[in-house]
């Protein structure tokens, strides 16, 4: 998990520009709230999100390759 506080410290700048939800990769609107879930979620940049699906498919893919042997 990433650290939220000191991510958003380090990104000031950046801050509600292209940030998606942590729950299901929806946009996110000024008030942190999910516009897909309607509840509020931890923003995170489209490209962390990217990179976390990536991983969640990456490991997906090894747990289906390792119940094949
Ligand atoms: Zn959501």
């Amino acid at each position: 998990m990433i650290n939220y506080d000191k991510y958003k410290l380090s990104t000031p700048e950046d801050y509600g520009s292209d940030m998606v939800s942590n729950c299901c990769g929806a946009r996110v609107d000024y008030s942190d709230r999910c516009q897909y879930c309607d509840e509020y979620c931890e923003p995170l940049e489209e490209y962390e999100w990217d990179a976390i699906q990536k991983e969640n498919y990456l490991e997906a893919r090894e747990d289906a390759e390792r119940e094949e042997q």
